[in-house]
């Protein structure tokens, strides 16, 4: 039956799979750029004492509603949301992370024996239209400090995100700074911020008519150009905080002058997620056109009781991976090539038992060999000319070369590949770390 099946309808040529529009293969070589950038992070969050926390990347739509706030670009037209199929559960891939850190802190107690320093690395979702630095998955590197109301946790996050362009070796990133007090502050001046818009209803789009209510706030931080005026003289929340607030944020700036870490106040920061309160900051640079905001965070003290926890402080930030990365393409120091050490040359296919095995001793000693596969299943390993060609390319120091002859003396050739010499040495295989300490020179 198949066979007659098979024969009436020759097989179509399967139609080419390609990838989501905005949402991108990591290949190498670029890959290694991004586990260069995620060893510097680790590294550093050790240093701060920030502990790793991994959630999962699909949660509750429920949380993001509540937690970012309905009137946000992300909530209203950015997510991917979803039913699931077999039960009905409403989800979303998430947009960013600090709620789900937020419902994971409530839901295991994190909190219970003081505040938690911690940090996060992954994908994040959002449907917005992909251009250079805007993708519809991208990633983000995220630092959270919960539990801890005062201002040194808000320096500490900003001076660990300075610290990290350091370590990259990126120049002319800015830092701007404002405060968005407490809500009680930013009832006045919400009233003064819709009066104002009220006078010049004619000059807003229509994103800012529909939120001038709503979400007035949220117009300050309108990407479009022709606002720009009447968003500059928009009344300033900082004229508006009181004598707790001011004091906040003057203790988070002497920090960081102490530090010598350059700041502006931007009056008109306002971060686009509801969640946030005092301090709200964003590293900035203008080397990648109009996405040029690297990092953004600030503080948020009633994120933890939105979501069902007992009221406590927080303050965190995150950075988009693929913009700093852009940014160290452009500037930065570059990553060094991870390249084996060796190259394992093997003439005859009867001797792979031995090699196999005594690279597996080399590579237990730390070093790191390529070894040379059969590149189809009938033509042998390939021509010795064909194997040092590979060797070439693979960009090792060293060809190990396993030949008949040697094995049977129970050694190898060891040849120099990079320096110029071609130097041949002969290796006992009985002596491993002696050729490992070879082979690991000059790294
Ligand atoms: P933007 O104003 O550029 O849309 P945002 O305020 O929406 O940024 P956050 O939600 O604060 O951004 O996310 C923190 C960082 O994550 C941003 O500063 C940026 O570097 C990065 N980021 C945000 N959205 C994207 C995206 N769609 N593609 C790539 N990176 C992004
Ligand atoms: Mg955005």
């Amino acid at each position: 039956m198949t066979e007659n099946i098979e024969k009436k309808t020759p097989a179509a040529k399967p139609e080419k799979l390609v990838a989501v529009k905005g949402m991108n293969d990591i290949l190498p070589p670029e890959s290694a750029r991004w586990e260069w950038l995620e060893g510097k992070v680790r590294s550093l969050m050790e240093r701060y004492a920030y502990r790793n926390i991994r959630t999962p990347i699909v949660e509750p739509t429920a949380l993001f509603v509540r937690g970012l706030g309905e009137v946000t670009d992300i909530v209203e037209k950015e997510m991917y949301s979803f039913e699931d199929k077999l039960n009905g559960e409403h989800l979303t891939l998430r947009p960013e992370a600090t709620a789900g850190v937020v419902r994971a802190v409530v839901e295991h107690a994190l909190l219970y024996d003081g505040g938690k320093r911690l940090y996060y690395m992954g994908p994040m979702f959002r449907h917005e239209r992909p251009q250079r630095g805007r993708y519809r998955q991208f990633h983000q590197i995220g630092a959270e400090a919960l539990g801890f109301a005062g201002p040194e946790v808000d320096a500490e996050l900003i001076l660990l995100a300075h610290a990290l362009w350091q370590e990259l070796g990126l120049r002319d990133v800015r830092l701007e700074l404002n405060s968005l007090g407490q809500p009680e502050e930013r009832k006045a001046h919400r009233s003064a911020l819709i009066a104002h818009f009220e006078q010049h209803l004619e000059q807003l789009d229509e994103d800012a008519r529909r939120r001038l209510h709503s979400n007035p706030l949220r117009i300050l931080d309108t990407k479009n150009p022709a606002m720009q005026p009447i968003v500059e003289a928009a009344p300033r929340l900082l004229d508006f905080l009181g004598a707790a607030s001011r004091a906040h944020f003057e203790r988070v700036t002497a920090i960081l002058d102490a530090s010598g870490v350059a700041w502006r106040i931007n009056p008109r920061l306002v971060r686009g997620m509801d969640y946030y309160n005092l301090t709200v900051f964003e590293f900035i640079t203008d080397q990648l056109g109009a996405q040029g905001t690297i990092c953004g965070g600030g503080r948020y003290d009633y994120l933890i009781e939105q979501i069902g926890g007992k009221p406590a402080p927080a303050v965190g930030w995150a950075l988009g991976v693929e913009r700093v990365l852009e940014l160290v393409k452009e500037q930065g120091e570059a990553p060094p090539a991870p390249v084996p050490d060796a190259y394992a040359i093997v003439p005859d296919a009867a001797a792979l038992p031995t090699v196999m095995a005594t690279l597996q001793g080399l590579r237990a000693l730390g070093v790191r060999v390529q070894m040379h596969a059969a590149p189809s299943a009938d033509a042998g390993m390939g021509s010795m000319k064909s194997q040092f060609k590979k060797a070439d390319t693979s960009g090792a120091r060293f060809a190990l070369v396993f030949g008949a002859d040697e094995l049977a003396r129970g050694a190898l050739t060891c040849k120099a590949l990079r320096d110029g010499s071609g130097a041949q040495t002969e290796h006992a295989l009985a002596d491993l770390p002696a050729l490992a300490a070879t082979l690991q020179s000059q790294r």
